[in-house]
């Protein structure tokens, strides 16, 4: 009997993730999160605010497990790079009842003690707005576009006694670990640079966080088969996994005509966001859910117009 291969090099079939995901998420607001005399330790992790917006679970909402990788988990980054790049309340809660929390009080231990399983929404924000930026520079890296860094890439020179150095600057972060640069520096030095900066953050994230082992045992015809399987601390450990497989792998990444959110194509003719999974069905989306909104926008925009046609005609 012929056998369909049905691994395509976007999915992420050799994975087998599973994480809880409730029926129903809410936006609530925490008042005075962090007492006043802790603020100084909580110095650049939190706002020091007075309220603070987190989404949870809403109470009584069903939790069920969510075993994404086969087709779903392949949006996961380029679905929080998205939420990044257009942020919005709205944006957030849809992200989160596709994929679930981040769970990015657990990467601060300590923190459950003020938020126990809830995640702060500034957080989303801040990880989201980090994997936009990712994705960002290993774009341009692919497309070798210098124009794209020239905003944040910075070398900056300096007089040693070997000579004059190079440091690059990411953000106006210093590329640690690198090696020492000697002037002139080249595209290429640039381009690698910025590409060591992206697996660095990727490892940062990833150290410590996950767990790998054998996951599910199959049978087809020629017999069973152990696939591998890998235990996330968190769903941001789990993005990020799906960005290091991107990274290693090298596809091409795209804009998507409707939203201009990058994503990676399953196909060569792909033009916009994939579609993600119906919930609890091996159905696609009729359309991205950015198609969706921008048709909305556009007839919003084009009735007014109309309109005023009809009345001058
Ligand atoms: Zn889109």
């Amino acid at each position: 009997m012929f056998v369909k291969n049905k691994t395509k090099p976007w999915e992420f079939q050799e994975y087998h993730f599973n994480w809880p995901i409730s029926s129903k998420y809410e936006v609530v607001e925490i008042h005075n999160p962090i007492p006043l005399k802790d603020r100084v330790h909580w110095e650049g992790v939190i706002p020091p605010v007075d309220t603070l917006k987190v989404i949870r679970p809403s109470r009584g909402a069903k939790e069920y497990n969510w075993k994404p990788f086969k087709k779903e988990g392949a949006f996961l980054f380029t679905s929080l790079a998205r939420l990044g790049e257009q942020f919005s309340e709205s944006e957030v809660i849809g992200f989160t009842r596709h994929f679930g929390l981040l769970g990015i009080a657990t990467h601060w231990p300590e923190l459950e003690v003020y938020f126990r399983d809830c995640d702060p929404l500034v957080f989303v924000e801040r990880e989201a707005g980090q994997a936009a930026k990712l994705l960002n520079l290993y774009q341009a890296v692919q497309k070798r576009n210098l124009d794209c860094l020239r905003d944040r890439v910075q070398v900056v020179l300096r007089d040693t006694t070997d000579g004059p150095m190079a440091d690059v600057l990411i953000d106006g972060q210093g590329v640690y670990v690198w090696p020492a640069i000697k002037p002139p520096v080249t595209e290429n030095i640039i381009l690698k640079a910025v590409l060591f900066y992206v697996c660095k953050e990727i490892n940062r994230r990833l150290e410590g966080r996950l767990t790998i082992g054998c996951a599910e045992i199959v049978q087809d015809e020629k017999g069973f088969k152990v696939l591998p399987g890998m235990k996330c601390e968190s769903l941001l450990t789990a993005a990020y996994v799906q960005f290091r497989d991107m990274v290693i792998r090298g596809p091409v990444l795209k804009r998507c005509k409707y939203c201009g959110a990058l994503f990676e194509p399953s196909r060569e003719n792909q033009v916009c966001c994939p579609r993600l999974p119906i919930r609890g069905t091996d159905l696609l989306e009729d359309k991205p859910a950015c198609a969706n909104r921008a048709y909305a926008k556009k007839s919003r925009k084009n009735n007014p117009k109309k309109k005023l046609k009809e009345k001058r005609s």
